[in-house]
């Protein structure tokens, strides 16, 4: 049975935004010695905006065209990008045979061409060849591939930016004596460890499959001291699975879906990463522990 106090506790987490699913969970919470990240929409903003446009085939304006039609049902954040930038909406473009690969990027028939837009693992599993681009030595941001029957036609660059209080999250949850903060991410390596070094993180995993993500908190969950407890934080966008998978799953709510809302424990109603520590410091003091 769960002690009335933590009623006190859990209303006084909500008026901070912060919905507590239970009484369970204040002690869980309070025991936090681990907190994993996704990075998308988590510790980033998640909104990106296409920043180059680097053809090898095609005009900037036609990679644009095919990457915004392929894109045309996803909910991706990059497939927000690359409509945006690509105005002409409806241009009597017929697309067909639309295939989302979590973790890859999608896939679709584009006026009876097969059209790819996604990481290096998705131009790998068509078959292009993605050459290394001389336009983005020496900067980093998220590359959207794009192959056109199987043969690679360039990228899209698109950046997003860290949220305004992702590097002070991570000091606070410091400061409360949590000993591991950890981010996970399907992202190339190199933008991994830009986020990674802005916001202070200790441990990244980049270039991750849904299922990598998974295996990686399982991973963590084995290493944990007995006393104390893991807590993932994602906005949903593929990984419901891991949310549900740690002690405590924490799921951004402005911005996440419907199944990261159902599979969290916790939810953060303004997708502020620093209500992380208010929890963890709410919860403590609801169940009397000393800190
Ligand atoms: P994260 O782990 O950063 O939240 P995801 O698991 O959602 O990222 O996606 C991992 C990677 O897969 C992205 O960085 C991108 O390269 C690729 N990807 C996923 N969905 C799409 C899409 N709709 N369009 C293009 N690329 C995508
Ligand atoms: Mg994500």
């Amino acid at each position: 049975s769960v002690p009335l106090t933590f009623f006190g506790g859990i209303g006084g987490a909500a008026r901070k935004g912060i919905l507590i699913k239970g009484g369970n969970y204040m002690d869980t919470l309070a025991k936090t010695g681990t907190v994993v990240f996704d990075k998308t929409g988590t510790l980033t903003k998640g909104i990106f905006s296409v920043s180059a446009v680097h053809p090898e085939k095609l005009s900037p304006e036609g990679l644009l065209h095919l990457a915004a039609h392929v894109e045309r049902y996803s909910t991706h954040p990059i497939a927000a990008a690359l409509r945006e930038a690509y105005p002409g909406e409806h241009d009597g473009c017929t697309v067909s045979d639309v295939q989302e690969v979590a973790g890859q990027g999608v896939k679709a028939v584009v006026n009876g061409h097969a059209v790819c837009v996604g990481n290096e693992r998705m131009m790998e599993a068509v078959g292009a060849t993605v050459g290394v681009c001389e336009k983005c030595q020496g900067h980093v941001g998220t590359v959207a591939h794009v192959a056109v029957d199987g043969s690679y036609a360039g990228h899209v660059v698109i950046a997003d930016q860290v949220k305004a209080d992702a590097a002070q999250a991570i000091a606070d949850l410091k400061a409360l004596g949590v000993a591991r903060t950890v981010m996970l991410t399907g992202d190339h390596q190199q933008v991994a460890y830009e986020v990674a070094r802005k916001v202070g993180i200790d441990e990244t995993h980049a270039e991750l499959m849904p299922a990598d993500k998974v295996a990686q908190v399982e991973r963590l969950l084995r290493q944990q001291l007995a006393a104390s407890t893991l807590a993932f934080v994602g906005d949903g966008i593929n990984d419901a699975p891991v949310l549900a998978r740690a002690d405590v799953g924490i799921a951004m709510g402005a911005m996440g879906s419907d199944a990261a809302i159902e599979a969290a424990d916790v939810v953060l109603m303004d997708d502020k990463p620093s209500k992380i520590a208010t929890a963890i410091r709410i919860a403590r003091h609801t169940i009397g522990i000393a800190h």
